[in-house]
C-alpha cells in the first residue's frame, strides 16, 4: 500500500482519508480520494448509485484491499487500538435470522472482545438506545427491515464507539422507517457525541442530517465542505422582476460578466458570477429599468450537487 498524502492531515479529525484508490480489474472504482471528517460531524457522503461509496467505505475499514492511500482514525493510523473506537454497518446488516436479537448481540459482543461480565449490561444499553428492548427476545426473521437496521445500529454501538460509519442506512425503508433512523442518528450525534459518517444517494436525507458533505461521482470526490458554507458561497442566483421585460433584458445585457435567463412575465434568474448584487441592482436602476423585485437566493444542496456532478 502506497503512502499517499495529497492533502495534509488535519488536527482533531475523526476520520481522514488521503489518496485512496481502488480498482476492480481495469475499472477504477475510487480514485485519489481525500476526505476529512471532523470530530462531532455528521458527514454526508453523497453520490449516485455506483459512485464508489461502498467501495470507499470498505477500503477505509480495511474490509477490502486498497491499491493506494492512507486512512487515519482520531489521528492514529489504522491500528487495532484506533479501530476500537469505530462502529460500522456496510450495506444491509446480516444476522442469524432464526434466533433472537439478544443472542445475535451476545455473539457480536464475543466477537468484539467485550468481557463476558459486561456483555448483559452493554446489550441492554444498545437495545435501549435503538428502541428494541421490548423485542429483544423475538427471532430476527420476524423483524421489519427498519427494525433490522436499528438492530444493526445497536450492534455497531457495542463497545461505545466514538465514530459510526453507516452505509445507506435508510435504503429500502418506508418513510416512517426512514424518519426513525434519521432521528436515531441525529440523537446519537447530539446526545451521545458520536461522530457519524453516513453514505447516501438521497439529497434530502443528507440535507436533513448532515452538517458537512462530500460529493462523490464516478469514484472522484467532486466537492467537500460544510453545507451552510457551500450553500451560502457556492452559487448565488438573483431573481429580478420588472414590469418591462424588454428593458430588463437590455439592462442585463449591458453587464457582460453575468449570465441570465428571462421569462415572458419579466422574471430573470441571474447568475452574477463575480459581480456584487448591490452593483447589479445599481446598474439596472440607474439605467432606468423598472425593478419590482430583486431577491438574492442562496444555492440549495441540490444546486450544489447538480453543479458538482454535472
Ligand atoms: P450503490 O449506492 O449503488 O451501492 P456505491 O456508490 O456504493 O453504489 P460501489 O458499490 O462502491 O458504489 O461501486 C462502485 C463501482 O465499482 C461500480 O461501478 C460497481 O459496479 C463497481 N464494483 C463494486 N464492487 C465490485 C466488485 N466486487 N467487482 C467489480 N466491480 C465492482
Amino acid at each position: 500500500m502506497t503512502e499517499v498524502s495529497s492533502a495534509p492531515w488535519t488536527e482533531g479529525a475523526a476520520l481522514e482519508v488521503r489518496g485512496l484508490r481502488r480498482t476492480y480489474g481495469s475499472h477504477v472504482a475510487v480514485s485519489n480520494l481525500d476526505l476529512t471528517v471532523r470530530t462531532g460531524d455528521v458527514y454526508g457522503f453523497l453520490g449516485p448509485n455506483g459512485a464508489g461509496k461502498t467501495t470507499a467505505m470498505r477500503c477505509m475499514l480495511g474490509l477490502i484491499r486498497r491499491d493506494e492511500g492512507s486512512v487515519r482514525f482520531f489521528g492514529q493510523d489504522e491500528s487495532v487500538a484506533a479501530r476500537q473506537h469505530i462502529g460500522a454497518i456496510i450495506e444491509i446488516p446480516a444476522f442469524h435470522n432464526w434466533t433472537s436479537a439478544y443472542r445475535n448481540l451476545r455473539w457480536a459482543c464475543a466477537y468484539a472482545g467485550i468481557p463476558m461480565s459486561e456483555q448483559k449490561a452493554e446489550i441492554a444499553r444498545v437495545l435501549e438506545r435503538v428502541g428494541l428492548t421490548d423485542r429483544q427476545g423475538g427471532k430476527v426473521k420476524t423483524y421489519s427491515l427498519g427494525m433490522k437496521q436499528r438492530l444493526g445500529i445497536a450492534r455497531a454501538l457495542l463497545g461505545k464507539p466514538k465514530l459510526l460509519l453507516l452505509d445507506e442506512p435508510t435504503n429500502g425503508l418506508d418513510p416512517k422507517g426512514m424518519k426513525e433512523i434519521r432521528e436515531l442518528i441525529q440523537s446519537l450525534a447530539q446526545d451521545d457525541d458520536i461522530t457519524i459518517f453516513i453514505s447516501s444517494h438521497l439529497l434530502s436525507e443528507v440535507q436533513a442530517m448532515a452538517n458537512r458533505v462530500g460529493i462523490i461521482q464516478r469514484g472522484v470526490l467532486r466537492l467537500e465542505g460544510s453545507i451552510s458554507e457551500l450553500t451560502q458561497t457556492e452559487r448565488l442566483t438573483i431573481r429580478v422582476h420588472s414590469s418591462s421585460p424588454e428593458q430588463l433584458a437590455e439592462g442585463l445585457k449591458k453587464i457582460p460578466e453575468i449570465s441570465f435567463t428571462l421569462d415572458e412575465d419579466g422574471t430573470a434568474l441571474v447568475e452574477p458570477g463575480a459581480v456584487e448584487p448591490a452593483h447589479l441592482n445599481r446598474e439596472l436602476v440607474t439605467g432606468g429599468v423598472p425593478i419590482s423585485a430583486f431577491i438574492p437566493q442562496a444555492a440549495t444542496l441540490e444546486d450544489i450537487f447538480m453543479e458538482a456532478t454535472r
